[in-house]
């Protein structure tokens, strides 16, 4: 069986083979639309429409000197003027002279320095260095974040909160980016009604496919809810096909050892070429991926957790591919056990968890649950709790591996 580590990977290689330059659509930069950008893959590079900064920026508040006249501690200059953020100044700095300036000026001509406010004492119109001032100092030059023309936002990045500053910045009006792949979601299971009808007594809601359109979004995919196909080999073959139209087709339930778990027969029925049918992990032990025709096709065990779980280890690297850019790493972070914990199974096991980060280190503790049914224990977790085969016992106190759960961390 293979490990998560490998599965991952095996869906990493078959997906980059698979992947094709995606379309691309305009999405405008208005203050109002803006917020459709986040988690869009750039397609066309941004470049600087000037120099950034665009003048010798001042970073403190403080003097603008010639360093040359500021040698030694206790320079006497005098005050020739004030230059304030925004200010169009016209003049230049004599010898001997200084101009007072705020955070964000321009540095006039001839000044060469800016000396912090904190370090200088003002008598009218009489300033004293306390320090001596080195050329540069508290000043950004002209060009040095970037160049006109340079590209500053290459293609394939994704868009977050900077790289928006950064479009703004430099007064794009709109952004080239890739149209998101289509992630086809198909919940399986006799059992299983749509979340705004009333189930029967023995009836359950489907939460999966709310849970895997969520998924999708957060991942940067465009989500197709296909709704739910009965354990019947017809209605699964008809709801499959629509699916198949996709680049990705998610299947959630039907994959175990169950009587009625038909998902795998007819997938393969269908063609489908499967690259694993287990990993080695704890939930979601019955995962399964394959390709049919075109279209990546993740078959997702139908225990909630166990669909959350393998969708972020398995089908998130795929949306990445997919979108036009690189795979994003799983965010493992390291964390002190409040508790012990242990496994018995040789599997990696991905516990719901809570992390926190007191003071100067982070902690995790898992959350007490019933198991890969119990989705309200997963919303008390903000991740989860990484227990490897072959540490299936540590101590509380000692470091252990968690991953953030993408959205709420
Ligand atoms: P399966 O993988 O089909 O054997 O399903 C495993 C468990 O997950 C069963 O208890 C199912 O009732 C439950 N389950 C399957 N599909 C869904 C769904 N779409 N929403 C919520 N629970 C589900
Ligand atoms: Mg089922």
């Amino acid at each position: 069986m293979l490990s998560f580590e490998d599965a991952r990977n095996k869906v990493i290689e078959v997906a980059s083979a698979e992947r094709r330059s995606p379309a691309t659509e305009t999405i405008a930069l208005s203050p109002h639309v803006l917020l459709s950008a986040p988690n869009r893959i750039l397609a066309i590079p941004v470049c600087a429409d000037r120099d950034y900064p665009p003048f010798h920026r001042a970073t403190r508040d403080g003097f603008a000197v010639r360093s040359a006249d500021a040698q030694e501690p206790g320079s006497v200059l005098k005050l020739a003027g004030e230059i304030k953020a925004g200010d169009t100044f016209t003049g230049s700095l004599g010898t001997g002279q200084c101009i007072q300036i705020m955070t964000g000026a321009a540095v006039p001509p001839g000044a060469d320095a800016v000396v912090m406010i904190e370090h200088t004492k003002v008598v009218q119109t009489k300033v004293t260095l306390e320090r001596a001032a080195t050329p540069g100092q508290n000043i950004v030059a002209r060009g040095s974040e970037a160049k006109t023309g340079q590209t500053v936002l290459p293609p394939r990045t994704r868009l977050g909160y900077a790289e928006l500053a950064i479009a703004a910045q430099v007064g794009q009006k709109a952004l080239e980016v890739n149209v998101r792949p289509r992630v086809a979601i198909l919940s399986t299971g006799d059992e299983v009604v749509s979340f705004d009808e009333i189930p029967g007594a023995f009836q359950i809601r489907n939460s999966n496919s709310a849970a895997l359109a969520v998924q999708v979004s957060l991942a940067g995919g465009e989500a197709i809810v296909l709704g739910n196909a009965r354990d019947q080999k017809d209605d699964l073959r008809e709801k499959i096909s629509e699916g198949l139209t996709a680049p990705i087709l998610v299947l959630s339930g039907g994959v175990s050892m169950g009587k009625y778990d038909l998902v795998e027969n007819v997938l393969r029925e269908l063609g489908t070429e499967f690259y694993f049918d287990a990993v080695a992990i704890r939930p979601g032990k019955p995962a399964v991926f394959g390709k049919c025709g075109g279209t990546l096709v993740f078959g997702l065990p139908g225990n909630p957790v166990s669909t959350m779980v393998t969708f972020e280890l398995f089908v998130a690297p795929a949306i990445d591919l997919l979108s036009g850019t690189d795979v994003r790493p799983l965010p493992f972070l390291s964390a002190r056990l409040t508790a012990s914990v242990k496994q018995k199974a040789a599997l990696t096991h991905f516990l719901p968890a809570r992390i926190e980060w007191l003071c100067d280190e982070a902690t995790v503790q898992e959350t007490s649950w019933q198991g890969s049914g119990d989705i309200m224990a997963l919303a008390q977790a903000n991740g989860y709790l990484v227990v490897r085969p072959d540490r299936l016992e540590m101590a509380a106190g000692e470091f252990a591996e968690a991953l953030p759960r993408r959205g709420v961390f």
